[in-house]
C-alpha cells in the first residue's frame, strides 16, 4: 500500500502542519487532505471564515437516495503550552506504540484514520449510500469553522449518521453537554481610595453576586448519561488599581448544559436571580448533542465496538464539547457517535500522544461503520 494511506504516516504528515489555534493557519493542512480525498475519488470544496481558516467538504454520492454518513474531524489544534516538551510536538517522533505531537490526539490521529477509511471504501463500487467528509478550521475555540458551514447555503449535503472523530480511547460516546459562556458585569462609581464614600463600589457588588452564584442550583433533573447541568465562575476581573474606588467588574461563567435547557431561558433565569443591576452578556454559547441510545445505528455501532472493547458499550457522553454542535442539527439531529483514537486525557496536555494501535485499529472501525451504512 501507498505509505501516505496508512494511519499513522498520514498522521505524522499532519502534524508537521503548524495549525495551533490561534490563529490556526489551517489552508495548506485542509488542501494536503483535499489533495488525498480528491484522489479518493472525492468531491472537494473549501470554506473560509476568515484568510487561511479553511474547512473542506469532500463527497462521493450514493447510488440511492439514502443519505450519506458524515464522518467529521477538526484540524486546529490547541497552543503547545508554556512546559517544555520533552518530544518534538510537530515531526510525529515515535516511542513504542505511541505517536507524539500536538494534535496527535485532538486529533489529527482521528483526522487521519477517517480520511483513509473513507477513501479505502470509495474504492469498492458506489454503495447504496454516500459519504461526506467534513474537516473544519476553528474548533478549538467556538467551533467557528463549523458554525461557519452550518451557516454556509449550500456547504454541507444531508447526513443520516454522524461520527466525531473526537478522542474517546475508541470508546463510542453519544453526546456531550452544551455550554453557554456568560460575561456578568457589575458597575459603579469611581472616587479617590481615601474617599470610598463619595464612589460605588462595582467590586463589593460583584461580591454580592459572586456569592448569589455560588447558591445558584438548576432544578433539572439529571439526563440519563449527561448527567446534570453545571455552573462554574472561572474568572473574575475588576478595578482600576489600589487607590481607587473600583467602578466596573467582569465575572466569567461556564455553564454545562443538558437536553431540554434553552440558552435564552438560562440567561433570563440568571437574569433575574442576579437583579438588573447586573449586564448579563454572552461570549460563546453552543448546544448540548444526546443521541438516542435505542436508535437501531447507534446499536449497530455498539455491535461493531463490542469485541474490540470486549463488552457492550454502555450509552456515555463526552465531557468535552464538539463540532457536532453545529453540524448535527444542520444536519437535522441525525444520530451522532463521538469516536475516535486519541486518549481523552492526554487531549491539550504536554508531550500528547496517540496510541498507534488504536490509529490502526479507529481506521478498521470506520470502515466496518462506513460499510455497513453505505451497504457494501
Ligand atoms: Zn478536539
Amino acid at each position: 500500500m501507498n505509505d501516505r494511506l496508512k494511519p499513522l504516516t498520514l498522521t505524522r504528515d499532519l502534524l508537521l502542519y503548524d495549525t495551533i489555534n490561534p490563529p490556526g493557519q489551517e489552508r495548506k493542512c485542509a488542501e494536503y487532505l483535499g489533495k488525498l480525498l480528491e484522489d479518493g475519488g472525492f468531491q472537494t470544496a473549501y470554506y473560509e471564515y476568515e484568510e487561511s481558516r479553511t474547512s473542506l467538504v469532500a463527497r462521493i454520492e450514493g447510488k440511492s437516495d439514502k443519505a450519506p454518513i458524515c464522518f467529521t474531524g477538526h484540524i486546529d489544534t490547541v497552543p503547545l503550552g508554556a512546559a517544555h516538551w520533552s518530544k518534538d510536538p510537530f515531526s510525529g517522533e515515535l516511542d513504542g506504540d505511541k505517536i507524539f505531537g500536538r494534535g496527535s490526539t485532538d486529533m489529527k490521529g482521528g483526522v487521519a484514520a477517517m480520511v483513509l477509511a473513507a477513501i479505502e471504501i470509495s474504492k469498492y463500487s458506489r454503495g447504496e449510500a454516500g459519504i461526506e467528509v467534513v474537516l473544519t478550521a476553528g474548533e478549538e475555540y467556538g467551533c467557528v469553522g463549523a458554525h461557519h458551514l452550518a451557516q454556509t447555503d449550500g456547504a454541507l449535503g444531508k447526513a443520516g449518521a454522524v461520527v466525531v472523530g473526537e478522542p474517546t480511547s475508541n470508546y463510542p460516546l453519544i453526546g456531550h453537554k452544551g455550554l453557554v459562556w456568560l460575561e456578568v458585569r457589575t458597575s459603579g462609581v469611581t472616587a479617590h481610595g481615601s474617599m470610598p464614600e463619595e464612589g460605588v463600589n462595582a467590586i463589593f457588588k460583584a461580591g454580592k453576586v459572586i456569592n448569589k452564584l455560588e447558591q445558584f442550583r438548576f432544578h433539572e433533573s439529571p439526563h440519563e448519561f449527561l448527567g446534570k447541568p453545571t455552573l462554574n465562575v472561572g474568572t473574575i476581573s475588576g478595578g482600576l488599581n489600589i487607590n481607587s474606588v473600583p467602578d466596573q467588574t467582569s465575572i466569567c461563567l461556564d455553564i454545562r448544559t443538558i437536553p431540554g435547557q434553552e440558552n435564552d431561558e438560562i440567561k433570563k433565569r440568571l437574569q433575574n436571580y442576579l437583579g438588573n443591576e447586573v449586564e448579563i452578556l454572552t461570549i460563546v454559547e453552543s448546544r448540548n448533542v444526546a443521541s438516542d441510545s435505542s436508535n437501531e445505528w447507534i446499536q449497530e455501532v455498539f455491535s461493531i465496538m463490542t469485541p474490540y472493547l470486549h463488552e457492550s458499550p454502555q450509552p456515555r457522553g463526552a465531557t468535552y464539547s464538539t463540532d457536532a454542535c453545529a453540524l448535527t442539527p444542520a444536519y437535522n439531529n441525525p444520530p451522532t457517535v463521538i469516536l475516535g483514537p486519541g486518549e481523552p486525557d492526554i487531549a491539550h496536555k504536554t508531550d500528547e500522544f496517540c496510541y498507534t494501535s488504536k490509529l490502526e485499529e479507529s481506521k478498521e472501525v470506520y470502515l466496518e461503520i462506513a460499510k455497513r451504512w453505505c451497504h457494501l
